[in-house]
């Protein structure tokens, strides 16, 4: 009730929801109240969680924040859905999202517009913004995101939450609308850490009906960071490649004081070198494009949502995706298309593989060096609505501290570590080695 009454105060500024599930959220947290009262001890009994709208929730919308699909239902719930029930969450609604999970700022939605809580006149970040921007509003406890290049981590770090970006194959997407098989992963974000560690829990865990998903146990991440915060032993790496040209000097302050912070608590700091980082943004648009380009193939007019007729099936499908994709959407069709077209594959897509396992191994040698990485979210804090969207690539190149984790398939997590002058809040980011959850926790635990 609390929360949504918050909902009610809130969101008619904030713009964080696209679908609220009233009658439903009340009769679950009724069901949640009988349990405790019955003894239950589920994790997560009664908390309200909000749902990115690219995840399958079985009678209800999954936009993706796009037209075509729109008057879609979900006809079954994603593994992620299931677990939060089986941890006896209650899902309050979907939150808005950049189309297709592509964008930056929240602002390629084409059912919302969202607003960052701390400042109405700027973003949430993207392309979680909404589920950033109602955990920051106080419009629920938890939230889902999804991360293929940023996406939980940045809109963290834009809206003063904690995100974490699991390890590829650590979550299971079955019923996530992928985006860029090869990089996409759900992910929590939280007001604190110790929040995150109970759901990233929660969603952990092999499952049958996603391939990559990896059959290994799930650490107890929550109880693991009980040790207190001491950070005596451990080594923290420093990649002098993270601190950008053109990066904010509030930011690049405020991640300093953050390493001094650690240090201060017992760490040792190295310098480290990941060479490779600055090609990050060129792989990354070349792969997400291309994977984006053919997951999206299966919007057709015919299977989901918006259906324009035509005089045949060509034509019906042609007119249902000029006018469901937005531009956005359609530039990295385009631009998929093309870098996986015969005569440019070799040049690009094949090249930016090979650059990315270049990528890999860089971080596969500094963390020979050091247990966690720390470095910016961002080179800025959140910037206002309209700022950027008129030049995407300019955009693009803000992707530069969070796209090299996607592409080498580690974990990282954000979290807040001071403000701008003007107020915004500024995000530090811990990034671990494939698998390393419970470390870039127990890092993100001593700033609590
Ligand atoms: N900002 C990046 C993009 O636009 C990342 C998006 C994401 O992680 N879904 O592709």
């Amino acid at each position: 009730n609390d929360v949504l009454a918050s909902i009610d105060a809130t969101d008619g500024k904030v713009g964080a929801y696209l679908t609220i599930d009233r009658e439903d959220a009340l009769a679950q947290a009724k069901a949640a109240d009988e349990a405790r009262a019955a003894g239950s001890q589920l994790p997560m009994l009664g908390i309200p969680v909000a749902i990115k709208d690219l995840l399958n929730v079985k009678g209800q919308p999954c936009t993706c924040s796009s037209k075509i699909l729109e008057g879609y239902i979900a006809p079954y719930d994603a593994t992620v859905i299931a677990k939060l029930r089986e941890a006896g969450a209650v899902l309050l609604g979907r939150v808005n999202m950049d189309e297709f999970a592509m964008g930056s700022s929240t602002e390629n939605a084409a059912l919302g517009k969202t607003s960052n809580p701390w400042n109405l006149d700027h973003v949430p970040g993207g392309s979680s913004g909404g589920s950033a921007a109602c955990v920051a509003a106080d419009e629920a406890i938890a939230s889902l995101g999804s991360d293929t290049g940023g996406s939980i981590r940045q809109p963290a770090a834009f809206c003063g939450c904690v995100g974490v970006k699991p390890t590829y194959g650590r979550v299971s997407r079955y019923g996530l609308t992928a985006f860029a098989s090869s990089l996409d992963q759900i992910g929590p974000l939280t007001k604190t850490v110790k929040d995150s560690a109970i759901l990233l829990e929660v969603l952990c865990g092999h499952d049958k009906m996603d391939s990559s998903s990896i059959e290994m146990d799930v650490p107890a991440f929550a109880k693991n960071l009980s040790n207190g915060t001491s950070l005596a032993g451990m080594k923290l790496g420093l990649p002098k490649e993270y601190f950008v040209v053109g990066m904010d000097p509030e930011v690049e302050q405020s991640v300093r004081d953050a390493v001094e912070h650690c240090k201060s608590l017992g760490a040792e700091i190295i310098d480290v070198s990941l060479p490779n980082a600055k090609y990050a943004i060129a792989v990354y648009y070349i792969i997400a494009t291309a994977e984006a380009s053919a997951n999206l193939a299966r919007f057709d007019g015919i299977r989901y949502g918006m259906r324009i007729d035509g005089k045949d099936p060509i034509e019906l499908y042609g007119k249902t995706r000029a006018a469901g994709f937005g531009s956005e959407v359609k530039r990295r069709i385009i631009l998929g298309t093309y870098v996986l077209s015969s005569g440019y594959y070799d040049a690009y897509y094949l090249r930016a593989q090979k650059v990315r396992t270049l990528i890999r191994d860089d971080f596969t040698e500094a963390f020979k060096q050091c247990d966690a990485i720390l470095s910016p979210v961002t080179p800025t804090p959140a910037y206002k609505l309209g700022e950027k969207s008129d030049d995407p690539l300019k955009m693009y190149l803000d992707d530069i501290l969070t796209t090299p984790i996607n592409l080498a398939g580690n974990c990282a997590l954000s979290l807040p570590c001071g403000f701008a002058s003007n107020g915004m809040p500024i995000g530090l980011q811990i990034i671990g080695d494939a698998f390393q959850e419970e470390t870039i926790l127990k890092v993100g635990h001593a700033f609590e």
